[in-house]
């Protein structure tokens, strides 16, 4: 990081062990602990990721910077605290919120998001784009996870921070997520440089079932292998995780990878039923797919499972998906 950018992370890293402070030893932090508590994180994972609570004032923010000599047009273009545009007053960002440090990949803080726990719209803040903090770029938990996708040679990719939290509270190691749901090109670059093998665990409700499907496809087509992990209907990791037990989510996490092409081809079987036009778009959509499918032996227990699940040829499905070995752009 250049210097200009060193002083901006100075700034979260002071913020961050003061935020955490508070949540953990003064009583401003009081009800946000019991929060987190209740929702089975522990003060070890905590201490850890150093979450911390933001207290419900306008200036605490940006009093404690600048009592510390920290520069307030830095803090503001840290996008740690606003600026009314008007007069050029600056006022904190994020009130009464959990704070929950997100490290850009060399393992520095460089943003937030930030968790509402009175209700407050929006459940979530995040730190706005800056120098630092590019959605785009950043992968949560990249730095901690590095190690074990490397060992593994597989990335598991969720939606939420807090899904990410509570799964480091396992042995799964290899877990990281995006800044919301867009999937860039610098993503899908880093990605492929990390692993072989992408495994998408997303929130069992429609928005995670159709950001999985999309991105899937996407990820399947610059040459990973993508896998699917389903969670059952409503619930997300952490709520799996809370519900039936680390081991549980461990033994799922071992166990119940399908390929994306398996997935998608059980998603759009209902609808292919009574659908003469959607059958056959849908056929074409799975060939299509597997045409980014490099592993012969994936590829043609994939091609026997679609036929036996849409009740078509094999070789009608072969005809239009060439061999593989590099036959693949
Ligand atoms: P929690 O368990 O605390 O309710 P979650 O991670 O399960 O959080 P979801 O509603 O499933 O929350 O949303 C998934 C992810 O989408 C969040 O972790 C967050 O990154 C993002 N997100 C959700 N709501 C917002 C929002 N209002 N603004 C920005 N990002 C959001
Ligand atoms: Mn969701
Ligand atoms: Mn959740
Ligand atoms: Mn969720």
């Amino acid at each position: 990081a250049s210097d200009s950018e060193m002083q901006l992370i100075r700034i979260h890293e002071y913020m961050t062990d003061l935020y955490h402070h508070i949540l953990m030893h003064t009583k401003e932090g009081e009800s946000a602990l019991e929060y987190l508590e209740d929702r089975g994180f522990t003060s070890e994972i905590i201490r850890k990721e150093k979450i911390g609570i933001a207290p419900d004032m306008r200036d605490f923010t940006k009093n404690a910077l600048s009592d510390k000599g920290f520069s307030l047009e830095l803090a503001f273009q840290a996008g740690i605290i606003s600026r009314n545009e008007e007069n050029f007053s600056y006022y904190d960002r994020f009130n009464g919120r959990i704070m929950i440090p997100i490290r850009n990949h060399q393992g520095y803080i460089v943003g937030y998001t930030a968790r509402s726990v009175d209700g407050r719209e929006p459940k979530y803040l995040n730190t706005p784009e800056t120098s630092i903090f590019q959605k785009r770029r950043l992968l949560y938990n990249l730095s901690d996870a590095r190690k074990d996708i490397r060992k593994q040679d597989e990335v598991i990719l969720m939606e939420g921070h807090l899904d990410i939290v509570k799964v480091k509270m396992t042995s799964v190691g290899n877990v990281i997520g995006l800044m919301g749901t867009a999937l860039s090109e610098q993503h899908i670059q880093s990605l492929t440089r990390l692993a072989s093998n992408v495994t998408l665990m997303f929130d069992g409700d429609d928005a995670g079932q159709s950001a999985q499907l999309s991105l899937g496809g996407d990820l399947l087509e610059a040459g990973l292998n993508v896998f699917v992990i389903s969670m059952p209907k409503g619930m997300d990791p952490d709520e799996y995780i809370e519900k039936n037990g680390k081991t549980a989510f461990e033994n799922l996490v071992k166990n119940e990878k399908r390929h994306y092409i398996h997935f998608k081809a059980e998603y759009l079987l209902e609808e292919s039923m009574n659908n003469d036009m959607a059958f056959s778009n849908n056929i074409r959509t799975l060939t299509e797919h597997l045409k980014h499918v490099r592993d012969q032996v994936i590829k043609d227990r994939l091609i026997q499972h679609i036929s036996q699940l849409y009740k078509v040829d094999r070789q009608s499905i072969e005809q239009n998906v060439p061999a593989s070995a590099g036959g693949y752009a």
